[in-house]
């Protein structure tokens, strides 16, 4: 649902000039320092995007899901790591408060989450549990007005930038499943943890993880998420949920962004006297990833409107991170065939893409995670 056109336009002009003006001529640099310069940073605050999904009465933007879409395939144009950045903030490390909060958790914190004086990350993969979620090992027991909070979380983005964790233990030791598992906002600052080197990845450079490890961390009762033990491992499906249609338009973003590098070298390029867009099998190449990338964009706005509607959208969510992320994968490859040998060399950009979008099939639950929701819900489904 679209609220507003003309302000929605206004955001999408907005966004579009800074991810032109300003991102794109800093890719190179955030890639080789593995860093997002400050001033950057600060523009993204300045232009509300870490409060793109805050409710406009903490000083959000609350965008509805289409909305999120489009800015979303917006800043997709970009290197992925950028979106990283406020993502996890606009996403999955403040939906949890908006969702299942208490008023005065949503009083405290997203105010400050929505001018990005404070960011948030999600804290639910362990060593020994990744897409079995359930199986988690963090233990918060309960210790007078405090839980005490024990256990290592896993490749956590932006954990050594964030202010505060959304994070996923168990409070009653006896439930090893689901039903064991609460929420917590815990400050970053909270005696008891450490954060971990950052870890070295494949790509997707200038956004950072690393491990967070509680040891006797006392974390205050007034931060159990929504006040109720039980029920973190539903507020972190919901999060995921919402988030695989983000995550499903970033990758339309990026796939457009990489089919059009792929277009422009393959009409410029020039092999046996002709430009190399002539040849069919390239053409083969371009126009499959069109058709492709066509499909995508359709689901995700579909399963955006309907999300806003108030439908269950939890099989059209997974059905657009699988087929949006094994997309782009699939552009990736072919545009770096496309550049040939240069699309081999880091100087032409493109295999930097090709690492960073890698990652959009494994985090946020993998393509096989997606198919086993799917299936799951068409069986359920068939089988009322
Ligand atoms: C860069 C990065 C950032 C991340 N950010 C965060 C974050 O902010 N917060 C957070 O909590 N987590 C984060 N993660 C963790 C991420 O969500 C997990 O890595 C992911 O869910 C997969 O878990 P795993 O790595 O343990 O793989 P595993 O679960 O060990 O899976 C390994 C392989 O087995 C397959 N597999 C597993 N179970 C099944 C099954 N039942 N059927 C078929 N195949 C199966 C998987 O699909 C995969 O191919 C991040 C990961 C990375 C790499």
């Amino acid at each position: 649902m679209i609220r507003d056109p003309q302000t929605l336009n206004a955001l999408l002009d907005t966004v579009n000039r800074f991810v032109r003006e300003r991102l794109v001529p800093a890719e190179a640099l955030v890639a080789e320092t593995d860093e997002i310069p400050a001033d950057i940073v600060n523009d993204m605050k300045q232009m509300g995007l870490f409060g793109l999904t805050v409710p406009e009465e903490f000083g959000g933007l609350a965008l509805t899901m289409e909305e999120e879409v489009m800015v979303m395939l917006a800043m997709g144009q970009t290197s992925p790591c950028f979106r990283s950045l406020f993502g996890t903030t606009v996403g999955i490390g403040s939906q949890g408060i908006v969702f299942d909060g208490t008023p005065e958790q949503k009083a405290k914190y997203l105010p400050k989450l929505a001018t990005g004086e404070l960011i948030a990350s999600f804290a639910l993969t362990e060593p020994d549990a990744g897409s079995d979620a359930a199986s988690l090992r963090t233990m918060a027991i309960r210790d007078g007005d405090h839980y005490v909070v024990n256990g290592t979380k896993r490749y956590i983005t932006n954990s050594p930038q964030a202010g505060i964790f959304t994070l996923m233990a168990r409070t009653n030791p006896q439930d090893k499943g689901a039903g064991g598992v609460s929420a917590f906002i815990v400050e970053a600052n909270t005696p008891g943890i450490t954060i971990g080197k950052v870890d070295k990845k494949m790509g997707q450079r200038g956004a950072h993880t690393a491990d967070v490890i509680f040891e006797n961390c006392r974390v205050p009762v007034s931060q159990l998420m929504g006040g109720k033990e039980g029920q973190g491992f539903k507020t972190a499906m919901k999060v995921l949920e919402k988030g695989r249609i983000h995550i499903a338009a970033i990758c339309v973003g990026v796939a457009e962004r990489m089919l059009r590098d792929a277009l422009n070298y393959a009409i410029d390029r020039k092999q046996f006297g002709q430009p190399i867009a002539e040849f069919q099998l390239v053409q083969a190449m371009l126009a499959d990833s069109q058709a492709e990338l066509y499909a995508a964009r359709c689901m995700v706005i579909d399963a955006a409107r309907k999300r806003d509607e108030g439908l269950n959208v939890a099989t059209e969510a997974s059905c657009c991170k699988l087929f949006a992320s094994e997309m782009c994968g699939r552009v990736a490859d072919r545009a770096v065939q496309i550049f040939g040998g240069a699309g081999y060399l880091s100087e032409y950009g493109i295999e930097r893409f090709y690492r960073d979008v890698r990652l959009f099939r494994l985090y946020e639950g993998t393509s096989q995670i997606q198919q086993i929701v799917i299936a799951r819900n068409m069986v359920r489904e068939a089988t009322r």
